[in-house]
């Protein structure tokens, strides 16, 4: 069963998609929890943290700066932001699929909930 995300990237549901390369895919969360929330996602299937393979590290690596350059294009890289993600039950992951949280445009809390 594919999850919602392997979905949206093979284009069977629509999404708001704000950037797109040949390794990921980022899009405009569904239920923001912040005036900025978008989801960096690689399209690889990739279910977790804990699931990547040593081999994926370059694919992670890329992510980041993709995160980078998507905070700068969406204007929010001077204000701050605040990158998520969330690994297993106890850290509160509802999509089996990889995603990294971009917050911002307001200040966030510490410790997080
Ligand atoms: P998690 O809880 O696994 O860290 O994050 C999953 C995120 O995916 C949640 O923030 C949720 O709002 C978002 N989400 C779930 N279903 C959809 C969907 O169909 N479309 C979009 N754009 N986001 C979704």
């Amino acid at each position: 069963m594919p999850t919602i995300f392997k979905r949206i990237i093979d284009r069977e549901i629509p999404a708001d998609i704000v950037y797109e390369d040949e390794l990921c895919l980022a899009l405009r969360d569904i239920a923001p929890q912040a005036p900025t929330h978008v989801l960096v996602i690689p399209k690889k299937e990739i279910a977790s943290i804990d699931a990547l393979a040593d081999e994926d590290a370059a694919l992670v690596g890329r992510l980041w700066t993709v995160i980078r350059d998507l905070a700068r294009q969406l204007g929010v890289a001077e204000t701050g932001y605040r990158v998520v993600v969330n690994n297993g039950l106890d850290g509160g992951q509802t999509v089996d699929h990889l995603h990294f949280h971009l917050l911002a445009g307001r200040p966030m809390r510490w410790p997080p909930g």
